[in-house]
């Protein structure tokens, strides 16, 4: 592992390994018909958008996906070559990129098919265009209403050669709630919106609606795609629906940082802004070189767990920007000693799923969030990518 001076602070590793592990892992979940897109948006969860892109295709992925046509563009200009679908545009966003990059482009209404029908034109060549169906997410996707128009437009625009639909597809709401009776009813209209558009001309090469939690528990919803994001990243959609292990994932990033300082306090010693924790005896304290600014939530003041020492200690007082305190309860550290704030929890280390429940919200957000100032270490990168040598799912 090379160390930057930055990664000396603090550092979030990425384990490739464990996520080709889930992407296999994954893979075997869903039928031979069934494609994987690994979903790389807001820089791969946290975790690094190109090599996580590279290390999903070598594991099996044959589809990435984004959010912004930025992101896709990105891994364009990183020379990855794989079908990249983004889904999420907004009016003068680059279509005429989009189109000569080969990006599968979402449209969800008539605005965006008019704005890529004219990048088209200007391209000289048909947009692949998937168009999005609002099933029930009440988000992005056209309602059942509108779909018989923006069909109809865009069958009209297939054949003026202006666009190739190469997709139809949805979201799930409540997928990470097994049963919830939405998933049918999504699933339902879903069956009769493509019905709709097949019955109009339309031939979509796949048609999705499965992410991380369908993909696991609700097969039916599998058709021929699945995008998963959360799981590849080796953690549980909701904690209601299992552990990482339960689907046998492992989680693929670690967050560390090294002790800046140790220190012994009196009792009765207050701790960090507002002095929200006051020592109740003799004790000492051990300062974490990370913050909210590091994505460090503010909201798990007093109660975020980290391993130091051989024990879990708990932040003490508030997280401010760049730093929290420990208390180590008499136990002295070495300044530079290793704090693990999350990790595959193999080493009795907490897991972002603790933290998740410490701030009060998920894990997507704690992964998300972790700043850019926190270097992304890669652990397992294959350069040229060879066949598989990493274990089989499971
Ligand atoms: C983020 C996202 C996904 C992936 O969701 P996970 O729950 O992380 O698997 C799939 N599809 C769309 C449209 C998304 O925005």
């Amino acid at each position: 592992m090379t160390q930057t001076s930055a990664a000396l602070r603090a550092r979030a590793e990425v384990d490739l390994a464990a996520l080709r592990g889930n992407v296999r892992a994954l893979r075997s979940r869903v039928g031979p018909g069934t494609a994987l897109m690994g979903v790389v948006k807001s820089d791969a969860y946290g975790h690094g958008m190109v090599p996580v892109a590279r290390a999903a295709l070598e594991a099996g992925a044959t589809w990435l996906g984004t959010a912004t046509p930025q992101e896709a563009l990105a891994l364009r200009a990183a020379g990855i070559t794989s079908r990249v679908m983004c889904w999420l545009w907004t009016p003068g966003d680059p279509w005429r990129e989009g189109i000569e990059a080969d990006l599968d482009m979402s449209v969800s209404g008539m605005w965006a098919l008019r704005e890529v029908v004219a990048a088209a034109r200007e391209a000289h060549r048909p947009a692949r265009i998937q168009l999005k169906a609002d099933t029930g997410l009440g988000r992005n996707g056209c309602q059942p209403a509108d779909w018989p128009a923006l069909v109809a437009a865009a069958l009209a625009a297939q054949d003026a050669g202006e666009v190739t639909v190469t997709g139809l597809w949805s979201h799930f709401a409540c997928a990470d709630e097994p049963g919830h009776p939405s998933i049918a009813a999504q699933l339902d209209v879903f069956h009769e919106m493509l019905a709709y558009a097949e019955k109009q001309g339309v031939e979509p090469e796949v048609r999705h609606i499965a992410n991380s939690p369908a993909t696991l528990t609700v097969a039916e919803s599998h058709f021929d795609l699945v995008r998963t994001g959360i799981a590849m990243y080796g953690i549980s959609p909701s904690p209601e629906l299992g552990t990482p292990q339960d689907f046998g994932l492992r989680p693929v990033m670690t967050l560390s940082a090294s002790v800046a300082l140790v220190k012994q306090v009196p009792g009765g010693h207050g701790v960090s802004y507002g002095h929200h924790y006051l020592t109740d005896r003799e004790t000492t304290l051990g300062l974490i070189p990370l913050g909210y600014a590091d994505g460090i939530p503010r909201h798990a003041s007093g109660r975020g767990p980290v391993l130091v020492g051989g024990a879990w200690r708990r932040v003490a007082g508030r997280v401010a920007m760049d730093q929290f305190v420990v208390d180590l309860s008499g136990d002295t550290v070495e300044p530079g000693t290793t704090a693990v704030l999350f990790g595959p929890g193999d080493h009795g280390e907490p897991t972002v799923e603790d933290w998740a429940e410490a701030a009060d919200t998920i894990a997507y957000e704690i992964v998300t969030r972790i700043g850019a100032r926190v270097p992304r270490v890669h652990l397992g990168e294959r350069p040229e990518a060879g066949p598989a040598e990493d274990h089989q799912p499971g």
